[in-house]
C-alpha cells in the first residue's frame, strides 16, 4: 500500500511506512531517533541523517512497516 502521506523522499531515496504492518516496537525511534520521531509529524524526516545509516535502520525494522527503495531501483528492506 502506497499512499502519500506514509511515503518520504529525499534526493536518493524513497521511504515507506505501511501502519498496519507496524506493532510499534520502536525500533526505529530508539535507534535513529534524529530521523525517526513518535512526537513530531510528520514522523520520518529523511534530511536529520544519511542515507546509509537511515538504510540500516529500516533494516531492522522487525515487522517491515518500514521499506526504502533508491530512485529507480526497488529495495526491500
Ligand atoms: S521499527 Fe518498524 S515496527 Fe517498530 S515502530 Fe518502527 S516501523 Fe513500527
Amino acid at each position: 500500500m502506497d499512499n502519500d502521506k506514509n511515503k518520504y523522499e529525499n534526493n536518493e531515496i524513497t521511504v515507506t511506512f505501511n501502519p498496519i504492518k507496524c506493532i510499534h516496537a520502536e525500533y526505529c525511534a530508539n535507534g535513529l531517533s534524529e530521523v525517526f520521531s513518535t512526537s513530531i509529524i510528520p514522523w520520518i524526516n529523511l534530511e536529520a541523517s544519511t542515507n546509509k545509516k537511515i538504510i540500516s535502520q529500516i533494516k531492522k525494522c522487525p515487522s517491515g512497516a518500514l521499506s526504502f527503495s533508491r530512485k529507480n531501483i526497488k529495495i526491500s528492506a
